[in-house]
């Protein structure tokens, strides 16, 4: 048997090939390479879908990050909140604007930040917070601006992993300031290379963000501040055209397939399954369980040798890097999930009988 990946893009490729080459053959033939028709459009499509005023299209979401905190006016000497169980791309992104990130430990069902936490960590010097959700579930945002609007600091949303992802009905990325998404391959929304996305409301922040996009101008030439070349490409502005009508079906595929591994896995012990809070619509960018047993890594050899691929995000919480140990803070929640953390293969697609094998594996594992 052919080994399960974690995740797998030859479904959606094989079906929208016919498409995606057609694509590719318009903008070849345009010639329009930057800042094309398709960056336009795409930005209009997915304000829309997104429910936002302004999207701006940029080269990664790493970028978004960046360009979001820089124009909302963050830098050296502030401090901004954020969660130590992410990608080191958020606090990476704090660090590149010269501010300073504060952590703030998480739930252990959600995985996202613990708001019980938050108040506590405000400081006279802090002026923002990265809500993260990860692995596609929505922080309370209702109690996250709750707080922030009691201590004016402005929201910038991590959604890297929750395109479509909502809260209470609502898109994230469109509650806070600003929302960064990326368009990372293996995201719920994957472009074919880099790829990334800020939207806000707010008209100030988004002429700002466009101008940072390109060499800090707003007329070619006419550069005004230091800013960066962090352009989305038309070829992958035309990729996500045509994936983004598609994004929902996609999402409810993961839900579904997250659905029949809760039902498989309810009963097996030493295994926690991944929670949905009532506000939150999750999109489970990832299926990440909880093996409490003490023996993840254990199980991880196993299933690899059964053919399973799984990931461990994150081996190492942020804090943890070297880069941040000078912090010298504790972080008991996301110290214990890292240990305890898999996350199984999922995707749109993924039939039945493979998550019927995976489990099966799990279970002989285990014993
Ligand atoms: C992927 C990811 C990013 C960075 O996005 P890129 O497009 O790869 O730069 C940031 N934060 C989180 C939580 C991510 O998963």
């Amino acid at each position: 048997m052919k080994k399960i990946p974690v995740l797998d893009l030859s479904y959606e490729i094989q079906e929208l090939k016919p498409q995606l080459m057609k694509a590719f053959e318009e903008v070849i033939d345009n010639g329009a390479f930057i800042m094309g028709p398709n960056v336009k459009t795409f930005e209009q499509e997915a304000a829309r879908y997104l429910g936002v005023e302004h999207a701006i299209a940029l080269n990664s979401g790493t970028d978004a990050l960046v360009i979001a905190l820089l124009a909302a006016g963050i830098g050296e000497g502030d401090e901004v909140i954020t969660t130590p169980f992410t990608f080191f791309a958020t606090a990476e992104a704090i660090s590149q604007v010269r501010a300073t990130p504060v952590f703030v430990d998480i739930e252990l069902d959600t995985y996202n930040m613990d708001l019980n936490k938050l108040e506590a960590a405000i400081t006279p010097k802090t002026k923002a917070v990265i809500p993260v959700h990860l692995f596609g579930h929505s922080v309370d945002m209702a109690r996250l601006t709750t707080i922030t609007g009691k201590h004016g600091l402005i929201v910038v949303e991590d959604v890297a992993q929750a395109f479509g992802a909502e809260f209470k009905g609502k898109k994230v990325g469109t509650i806070g300031d600003a929302g960064c998404y990326s368009f990372f391959p293996s995201k719920n929304l994957g472009a074919y290379g880099d790829g990334g996305l800020l939207a806000t409301n707010n008209s100030e922040l988004a002429e700002k963000a466009a101008m940072l996009r390109v060499h800090g101008s707003r007329k070619k030439y006419y550069n005004e501040v230091v800013g960066f070349n962090s352009r989305l490409d038309e070829i992958q502005a035309a990729i996500l055209r045509i994936k983004l009508p598609r994004i929902d079906e996609w999402n409810e595929g993961r839900r579904a397939a997250a659905t029949r591994y809760a039902e498989l896995l309810k009963d097996v012990k030493g295994i926690v399954t991944p929670t949905e809070q009532t506000y939150a619509k999750h999109v489970f960018h990832q299926y990440t369980i909880r093996v409490t047993n003490g023996k993840r890594d254990e199980l991880q050899a196993k299933l690899d040798a059964a053919g399973v691929g799984t990931m461990v995000y994150y081996p190492v919480p942020v804090h943890k890097l070297p880069i941040y140990a000078s912090l010298n803070v504790e972080m008991p929640v996301s110290e214990k999930l890292a240990e305890e953390v898999l996350s199984l293969p999922i995707w749109p697609q993924l039939e039945a009988s493979v998550q019927h094998y995976i489990v099966e594996q799990i279970i002989e594992a285990l014993q």
